[in-house]
Formats: C-alpha cells, sequence, structure tokens
C-alpha cells in the first residue's frame, strides 16, 4: 500500500476509463455525454469549483452545459430551469452547485432533478438506493473516497472506520459506502463526547468535518489510514502578506503532524478533490450509456 494516497493521479487514470468508454460509444450513441453545472450567484468557491468541472468534461470529451444563474432567482424560476433541464434529450446529468443562496430550498431543488440524471447522487431516491445497496448515482465525494481505498487496495472488510462529519453531502453517504463495504462504522459530529478517543480506534478515519486542522498526531494511531476530505484556504501567512493570491490549502487534518506516524495518508490538495471531480464524470457516462442504450461498462467505477 502507498503511503500517500494520490487522487491526482488515479483521477487522471479514471478520466482514461472514462474516455475510452465514451470513444467507443459515439458511433452508436450518436452524441457524446452531456452534463448540466448551475451555479447560482457568485460564491467565489464555487466559481472555481464550476470551472474544475468544464475543465474535466472538455478532458474526456464530456459536453458541457454550464449556467450562471443570478444570486437572487426565485425557487419557482430555478425548479423551471431544473425541469427543463430533465426534458432536454443531450443531457444525462445535472449538478447543481452547492451552497445555494440562503433564500433557495435545497431539498426541493435537489428533488426536482430527475433522479436518472443525478450527477451529484443527492436526489432521495438515489439516496435512498445506497441505503438498500442498489445500483444508481453515488454522492461523488464519498464515492470518490472509496476508489481511492479500493485502489490502492486498503482492505475495508471487517475494519473499524470512523466518519467525522455526518451531512449529506460527505458523512452520511460515506458512512454507508463503508458499511456496504463491511466496515464497522461510526459516525462522529459536532456534539459527538471525547471525539480522540473514538478516532485512534479507527483503521480507517475519513475526516469531512470542515473545521481546518481538527485532527493531529494524538488523534490517530500508527495503523491508520486517514481520508482527509476538509478543504480550506489559509489566509496568507508572514512571507507572502504582500501578495495576497498566495493562499495555501489544508484540510481538516495536521498532515505535517501525522504523515510520519500513520499507515497512509490523502494529502490536501491532491487527494480527495480531485476524485470528486472524476466521479462526477463517472455518473454522467454511466447515464449517458444507459441513455443511449449502451453496454454499462463503467458502473464498476462507482461503489
Ligand atoms: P458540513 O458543514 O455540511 O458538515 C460538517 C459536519 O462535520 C457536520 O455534520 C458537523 O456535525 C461535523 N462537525 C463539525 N465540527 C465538528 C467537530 N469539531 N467534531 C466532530 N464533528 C464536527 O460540511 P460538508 O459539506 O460535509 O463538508 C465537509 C468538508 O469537506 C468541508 O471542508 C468541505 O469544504 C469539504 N468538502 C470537500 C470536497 C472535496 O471534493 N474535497 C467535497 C465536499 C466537501
Amino acid at each position: 500500500m502507498p503511503k500517500i494516497l494520490d487522487g491526482k493521479k488515479l483521477a487522471q487514470e479514471i478520466e482514461l476509463i472514462l474516455q475510452q468508454a465514451i470513444e467507443s460509444g459515439l458511433e452508436v450513441a450518436k452524441r457524446p455525454p452531456g452534463l448540466a453545472v448551475l451555479r447560482v450567484g457568485n460564491d467565489p468557491a464555487s466559481g472555481v469549483y464550476v470551472n474544475f468541472k468544464e475543465k474535466a468534461c472538455d478532458r474526456i470529451g464530456v459536453r458541457s452545459f454550464a449556467k450562471h444563474l443570478k444570486e437572487d432567482i426565485s425557487l419557482e424560476e430555478l425548479t423551471e430551469t431544473i425541469k427543463s433541464l430533465n426534458q432536454e434529450k443531450n443531457i444525462d446529468g445535472i449538478l447543481l452547485q452547492l451552497p445555494l443562496p440562503s433564500h433557495l430550498d435545497e431539498d426541493a431543488l435537489l428533488s426536482s432533478i430527475d433522479p436518472d440524471k443525478d450527477a451529484d447522487g443527492l436526489h432521495p431516491l438515489n439516496l435512498g438506493r445506497l441505503i438498500k445497496g442498489e445500483k444508481g448515482p453515488r454522492s461523488c465525494t464519498p464515492a470518490g473516497v472509496m476508489s481511492l481505498l479500493e485502489r490502492n487496495q486498503i482492505k475495508i472488510e471487517g475494519k473499524r472506520a470512523v466518519v467525522v462529519g455526518r451531512s449529506i453531502l460527505v458523512g452520511k453517504p460515506m458512512a454507508l459506502m463503508l458499511e456496504a463495504a463491511n466496515a464497522t462504522v461510526t459516525i462522529a459530529h459536532s456534539r459527538t463526547k471525547d471525539l480522540p478517543s473514538l478516532t485512534r480506534e479507527a483503521d480507517v478515519l475519513v475526516v469531512a468535518a470542515g473545521k481546518p486542522y481538527l485532527i493531529g498526531k494524538n488523534d490517530v494511531s500508527e495503523n491508520c489510514v486517514v481520508i482527509d476530505v476538509g478543504i480550506h484556504r489559509l489566509p496568507p501567512d508572514q512571507e507572502n502578506m504582500k501578495e495576497l493570491k498566495k493562499t495555501k490549502l489544508c484540510g481538516d487534518v495536521k498532515i505535517f503532524e501525522i504523515e510520519d506516524k500513520v499507515a497512509a495518508y490523502s494529502p490536501v490538495p491532491g487527494g480527495v478533490g480531485p476524485m470528486t471531480v472524476t466521479m462526477l464524470l463517472a455518473n454522467t457516462v454511466d447515464r449517458w450509456q444507459k441513455h443511449c442504450g449502451l453496454p454499462l461498462t463503467i458502473s464498476h467505477l462507482l461503489p
């Protein structure tokens, strides 16, 4: 098992598989896969993520239909936009970039996406499918974590897994996927008492708390595999104060403290982030194969 779980490299390998799947299906499908990415308002981080996703589509031959909608769009107007994308034949996947402006009802909007075009796997029907162990689009970040573990030959079965965070986006589906892979799973959250005593027992620790540097060397055991989902932009340090753009990224884990102690870890950047984008592409290509009546050759990439 490699010590550093390189998400960037693995994402490139999987993108190649997806690209080949597209090339070999184009003749029958007569159109490339289509992904609609909806961005609402001007959240700068969302702008960066949407940009990554569009570039990734370009790299592998997915046609991207990006829509940048105004901050004060009404729930009705946005629902209508989603419904028209549901009907659009050239679109196989729809992604609503989160977070949304506070006046919009996230649950209602995610539920209005056709579950069969749910590129982010967050529709209630697809979350239900995950609970039941049925195939379907999977939440991209936890799916990316599972792929990172599996492709690095990290055995999950029978292991003690701890997930820090219980969001619908990451923590909950993550716990379900680990449980489906036969780990014994504990979910920790902001009300959990004595977090270190739990995390120290983990063979696999997935940290998705959204708290920079929450986990350090006293919170992990030596045989632990640590997956850092968190992503934060640190304020510029003294050295680069003059160049505000030179900010550094960090995760929820103090990698510099644990890297010499644990069995393996995912870095930030270059760990879970690239895998999330790749799983979005995998969901989209899988939908495309289904919509175009092609053999489902890549569904094994989704947990
Ligand atoms: P969220 O804020 O919705 O959920 C955070 C969860 O962590 C909550 O369930 C909360 O109870 C728990 N939590 C908070 N503080 C805690 C503490 N001190 N101890 C234990 N639990 C605590 O966040 P999210 O959407 O799940 O995202 C989590 C992190 O992952 C964020 O940093 C986000 O930016 C990052 N993220 C990264 C990717 C990626 O592709 N790398 C994708 C999605 C989210």
